[in-house]
């Protein structure tokens, strides 16, 4: 298991999406970040479900992140983001692609499931696509 002692601060307030999730400190390259975490339910019972929260850990196991003290869930997805979303065994650490400056929004990839689902019939509005750029998946 990674060392979750130490973890750089972080703040949730308003970005172009809603809520976000910011560096309140400069963030290293690699770092850990933040845990996604929530309930534990079967996989199964995930995809009756549905929701925006729900990461699949394993074809068995997906983490509800859905509750508030999931801080995590604040990360809004971008096309070209600084952060990825890491397995390590059962757990999902989100942690910096590159350094992350103090006061910068984390973003990351939450896949092309997630993104034909739920981003795609809206368009995207990540800064790369408000920027012109075309989106990561089309
Ligand atoms: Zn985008």
């Amino acid at each position: 298991m990674p060392n979750l002692k130490n973890l750089p601060k972080v703040e949730v307030h308003r970005s172009s999406a809603g809520l976000g999730l910011f560096a309140g400190e400069p963030i290293k390259r690699g770092a850990i970040i933040i845990e996604y975490v929530g309930n534990r339910i079967s996989t199964k019972d995930a995809d009756k479900k549905g929701g925006l929260y729900l990461f699949e850990v394993s074809s068995r196991t997906t983490i509800d992140g859905t509750p508030r003290w999931n801080t995590a869930r604040y990360a809004n997805y971008a096309c070209k983001p600084n952060a990825e979303a890491v397995l390590h065994g059962s757990r999902v650490m989100i942690e910096a692609k590159r350094a992350i400056a103090a006061g910068e929004e984390i973003t990351y990839d939450y896949g092309k499931e997630y993104y034909d689902d739920f981003i795609k019939p809206h368009g995207c509005k990540c800064a790369s696509c408000l920027a012109g750029n075309p989106p990561r998946y089309r």
